[in-house]
């Protein structure tokens, strides 16, 4: 599966995340915005504060969903949610590229500018 229909996946579909998906996820993003593993940022008070109000997992199953990556990570989810949803999934690519645009309500082409209204 490529890079951006895992995007498209998980941007549009996001309501069959699993409850510890979700959690990795938001794990994730937070790691994203706060390096909390170097200590020169001293956050070990916002660690606190995340993990508190569950931005950060310490749950083995939910971390071990990240142990190889966040690119793997969301590759596979957005696998899981595709095989198990092939029939409720529109995937809305372009009649004339090919290519898949932003969402699944899109009537023009991003990279060919073909128009399907
Ligand atoms: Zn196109």
């Amino acid at each position: 599966m490529d890079k951006e229909s895992v995007r498209y996946i998980i941007n549009h579909y996001s309501k069959w995340m699993l409850p510890e998906e979700r959690e990795a996820l938001r794990h994730m993003h937070s790691y994203l915005k706060h390096d909390f593993t170097n200590p020169e940022l001293n956050l070990a008070s916002l660690e606190k504060v995340y993990k508190k109000v569950g931005w950060l997992s310490e749950k083995e199953s939910v971390l071990a969903l990240l142990k190889d990556g966040p690119e793997n990570f969301e590759l596979r989810m957005a696998i899981r949610i595709f095989n198990e949803h092939k029939n409720e999934i529109f995937m809305n690519n372009c009649p004339n590229c090919g290519k898949l645009p932003r969402t699944p309500l899109a009537k023009q082409c991003r990279y060919c500018g073909y128009d399907w209204h």
